[in-house]
């Protein structure tokens, strides 16, 4: 955070200076930017700049959004720890963040030994299998009871009975 406050700063300091030295050189500057824009000998300045300089800002878009294309892949697949520039392989919090072998909290800053990837496999292989067990049970206490069983709610979910129903309104 620091060192972008720093860049800023530099940044806003910057932009006077260049501005100070283009306008005390101006005549330097001014032909400078006329030849290496294409717009000097021409036979007028637009000519000169649409056939020169101004007929590559199509090329400077592609190029832009190449550029934030590269960006944009770069900050979806590196580490979300922040100031980290490894590729994040390794998904935490239930896949809401990817992380580097050093900032995965299992990991604990080392690389995924053989005992360890094989000790994580093995939990999470138990944990399956007791949500499977779980839902299993859940499964045939509900089905053990059904409708027929009588809480009251399938009742309640038909409706009045039918005695309700033919009474006249009044
Ligand atoms: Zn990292």
């Amino acid at each position: 955070m620091r060192w972008r406050l720093f860049l800023l700063i530099a940044l806003l300091c910057a932009i006077p200076v260049v501005v100070a030295l283009w306008a005390a050189n101006a005549h330097v500057v001014n032909h400078w930017l006329l030849v290496h824009t294409g717009t000097v000998n021409e036979p007028g300045p637009f000519y000169g700049f649409w056939s020169g300089f101004g007929s590559d800002l199509t090329e400077f878009g592609i190029i832009g959004v190449i550029a934030t294309g590269v960006y944009q892949l770069v900050r979806k697949f590196n580490c979300h720890e922040p100031g980290c520039w490894r590729v994040g392989t390794h998904p935490a919090a239930g896949g809401q963040f990817l992380l580097c072998y050093r900032h995965h909290p299992d990991y604990a800053g080392t690389k995924p030994t053989h005992e360890l990837i094989a000790r994580m496999h093995r939990e999470h292989l138990e944990q399956q299998a007791a949500i499977r067990t779980r839902l299993t049970e859940i499964h045939e206490h509900l089905a053990g009871k059904g409708p027929a069983a009588g809480d009251g709610r399938a009742a309640s979910v038909a409706g009045p009975p039918d005695s309700a129903r033919s009474n006249p309104l009044p």
